[in-house]
């Protein structure tokens, strides 16, 4: 393993530091907030992850030309550009709000000795370490749940509404979100218990044990999320017999791709938002169309859109971005198990008895920013991808026209940013701003 030397030196280095911080700071009579260098390593990481985000944000609001850019004019009309323009200003500065809110939150939480406090109820409930893990963790999960969750009604119930997108009734929310929290407990809570078994239990090379155990439960939810769970919160139709499907069904005989069937999904159950997406493997593999996109799109824009999505299968990007992310799942195992040996980074969020779950979840919080470093060169892959299988439906198709219609009428349904600031597609766009995969079209 070729960092492991430099791994282990750069923990050596951080004790030494960690010694000398403690030793300056045992001259202070402050307890209560005595500061370690990780506090201040983290605390700097998570702020400096928000200013970044806030002055993305702001950028690309001031991004936004005043007027209908000449390659919208037909559209866009200037009323509904207006409405475009206020439509992502008022959930950008939502999203300030709320990402603002998280984050007092959480330092209070922090600084308040929430984690240990927390740490000391469960531990005295006298469970196992497996146990007092999942309850620990659950509990920190469900509080964050609870406290996001008029975020969440505010977002679909007023904003959305306010835009005419929210078709999603009271019901279908809490039914959402009862779904939602019996699968994070019926799936994430098995997952959870045998990372921290691994961890707990198998010695040095639990991370190992640990990374082939997520890896697999993960290529099973590839495989049977399409069938078995993403049907627990939508209806998926076969595409219904006509022009359409047998376009389709030619075009897919004519590039060689092995189809099993279209599906149409009622995304209008929540939105008025049109999408179309590629799911599973094997023979699960879907793709899927929402009503609202085959109610909006021409036959020609809608064949376009479906080779875009064949494109994708048939450049082999979905077992690169699988391969991806069993790679990414290693190294955050092996860092966590680095992790987990330095004893300062536990007095750095004030928990006493280092454990496990506490330093999954500090791991995961310090995770966050660079996570968002490591979404850039993520994110600019992915953003290559969809240049590619637009290359690739625009050469089988021999129609560049009905992919730009299509990708236009999208970001009108959808109310699209149109000019997001370079700084934000590199931080957040997994897919090219509109007006360059336009460009790229015409040029290919
Ligand atoms: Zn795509």
């Amino acid at each position: 393993m070729p960092n492991g030397p430099l791994l282990l030196s750069s923990i050596g280095v951080s004790r030494l530091i960690w010694i000398e911080a403690r030793n300056v700071s045992s001259c202070s009579h402050n307890t209560v907030f005595s500061v370690n260098v990780y506090t201040v390593i983290i605390l700097a990481a998570l702020v400096a992850e928000s200013v970044i985000s806030v002055v993305s944000d702001l950028l690309t609001l001031r991004n936004q030309p005043d007027t209908v850019p000449d390659e919208f004019a037909d559209t866009f009309d200037e009323e509904e550009y207006d409405k475009a323009l206020d439509y992502n200003r008022t959930k950008t500065r939502f999203g300030l709000v709320s990402s603002a809110f998280a984050l007092v939150l959480l330092l209070g939480f922090w600084f308040a000795g929430g984690f240990e406090w927390l740490d000391t109820i469960v531990r005295g409930w006298g469970f196992g370490p497996i146990v007092t893990g999942l309850f620990y963790i659950g509990l920190l999960v469900l509080g964050r749940g609870v406290l996001s969750l008029p975020f969440s009604v505010y977002s679909t119930f007023v904003i959305e509404e306010r835009f005419g997108f929210n078709e999603t009734t009271p019901k279908t929310f809490v039914l959402d979100l009862l779904k939602s929290l019996a699968l994070g407990i019926a799936i994430g809570g098995p997952i959870l218990a045998a990372i921290l078994w691994f961890f707990e239990s198998t010695g040095p090379y639990g991370w190992i044990y640990a990374w082939i155990a997520v890896t697999a439960v993960m290529l099973l939810l590839q495989f049977f999320a399409p069938r078995y769970l993403m049907p627990l919160f939508n209806d998926f139709e076969p595409l219904e017999k006509g022009g359409l499907r047998d376009a389709i069904l030619s075009y897919a005989d004519q590039v060689d791709f092995p189809v099993n069937e279209i599906y149409v999904m009622d995304g209008s159950r929540r939105s008025n938002k049109a999408n179309a997406f590629f799911t599973g493997f094997g023979s699960n593999r879907r793709i899927v169309l929402f009503d609202t996109l085959v109610e909006e799109l021409d036959n020609d824009e809608l064949l376009s859109v479906v080779a875009h999505e064949m494109g994708h299968y048939k450049l082999n990007h979905i077992p690169q971005r699988i391969a991806i992310s069993i790679v990414q799942t290693g190294v955050l195992f092996l860092l966590l198990s680095v992790f987990l040996q330095v004893d300062a980074l536990f007095s750095a969020f004030y928990v006493d008895q280092p454990a496990v779950y506490t330093g999954l979840l500090f791991f995961g919080l310090l995770y966050s920013p660079v996570d968002l470093l490591l979404s850039i060169p993520l994110n600019a892959w992915s953003r290559r991808h969809e240049f590619q299988a637009d290359r690739y439906a625009v050469n089988t198709t021999q129609q560049d026209g009905a992919l730009v219609g299509g990708l236009k009428r999208l970001a009108e349904t959808n109310l699209s940013t149109l000019a997001p600031h370079p700084l934000t597609v590199a931080l957040d766009y997994s897919h090219p701003p509109l007006l360059d995969r336009i460009e790229a079209i015409r040029a290919a």
